[in-house]
């Protein structure tokens, strides 16, 4: 079991990443790209220290040149699921398990709003997660939402086990090679279904499915984490970064205005030093 496991890596999750190392701590860190996307598109930072007028491109690349130096780096995978086992934390990613004493969600914001219907029926027909649960729907009809081409190999492997396959593509340019996936180029507004979820509805129409796939790089962290406390969007922390649930803590833009690469930073730090003052007072 590891001490901690940080997610995402953007500025909060490269700042908590190194601080658990210095902090000698064990820790799995987990990030849906290997870098943040909101660093890499900046035009021009003017607001860094110490780093005038860099850009964002170039700022990514310091952040991880300075983990790799010390020999932090992220693992690729888009954690699904955070369970609370009293006293330590399961976290699902792309079909693995892993323990932790503690977790940092350093999520960043998501754009866009879960549609309505998918937190109903997570886990009731809708999943994240291809390689968890595409097994499930072998031989069935299945729906899947891809917000990403990076996902289109995962798109392909779900369309190989259904016998159906509707696939809505939530960008341009998608190459769908399986035979068997039917495009909708419409985009879905909501999830109905009665016990489970039964059609994606989009504008003018829906498409019935047994199961429904959703494949992007964010999960808003009220999903992730059941019982966290999230306000507005933003996950609510102390001034340790310390969430409601003992154990779990929060950093950067998740937590709240200003969406800044320096708040995001300075909480990471905070959130590796409060998880490691957590894990020394645990029996
Ligand atoms: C175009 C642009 C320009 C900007 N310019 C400036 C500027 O000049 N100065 C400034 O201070 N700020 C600027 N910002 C704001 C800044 O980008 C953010 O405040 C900062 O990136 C927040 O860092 P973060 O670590 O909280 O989140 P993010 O940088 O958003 O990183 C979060 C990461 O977590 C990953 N993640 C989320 N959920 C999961 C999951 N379930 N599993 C695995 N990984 C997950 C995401 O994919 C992402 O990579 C700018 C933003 C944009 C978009």
């Amino acid at each position: 079991m590891y001490d901690m496991a940080i997610i995402g890596a953007g500025p909060a999750g490269v700042s908590a990443a190194i601080n658990a190392k210095l902090l000698n701590k064990s820790y799995i860190w987990l990030a849906s790209r290997p870098t943040s996307k909101k660093v890499e598109r900046a035009e021009l930072i003017k607001n860094y220290p110490g780093l005038p007028d860099i850009t964002g491109e170039q700022l990514a690349f310091v952040f991880r040149h300075h983990a790799e130096s010390m020999g932090v780096e992220p693992s690729v995978g888009v954690v699904t699921g955070i369970y609370d086992l009293d006293g330590k934390f399961a976290l699902l990613a792309d079909g693995r398990d892993y323990e932790a004493k503690t977790v940092i969600l350093c999520l960043g914001v998501e754009a866009a709003k879960p549609l309505e219907g998918e937190e109903q029926f997570l886990g009731r027909g809708i999943s994240y997660c291809a390689t968890c649960d595409g097994m499930l729907y072998k031989g069935k009809k299945i729906a899947v939402v891809c917000h990403d081409k990076r996902y289109e190999h995962e798109i392909e492997y779900l369309c190989s086990l259904a016998a159906e396959c509707y696939v809505f593509p939530m960008y341009q340019n998608y190459d769908i090679k399986a035979q068997n996936a039917k495009i909708i180029l419409k985009n879905p507004v909501k999830y109905e279904g009665d016990m489970r979820v039964r059609r994606v509805v989009y504008k003018g129409g829906f498409t019935e499915a047994d199961g429904v796939f959703i494949l992007k790089s964010a999960i808003s962290p009220a999903t992730l984490v059941h019982g966290l406390n999230v306000e507005g969007g933003h996950i609510v922390v102390d001034r340790n970064c310390a969430t409601n649930i003992a154990g779990i803590f929060a950093a950067g833009d998740c937590t709240g205005r200003p969406y800044q690469y320096v708040k995001a930073a300075g909480e990471g730090n905070v959130a590796a030093h409060s998880a490691a003052e957590y894990i020394a007072n645990l029996k």
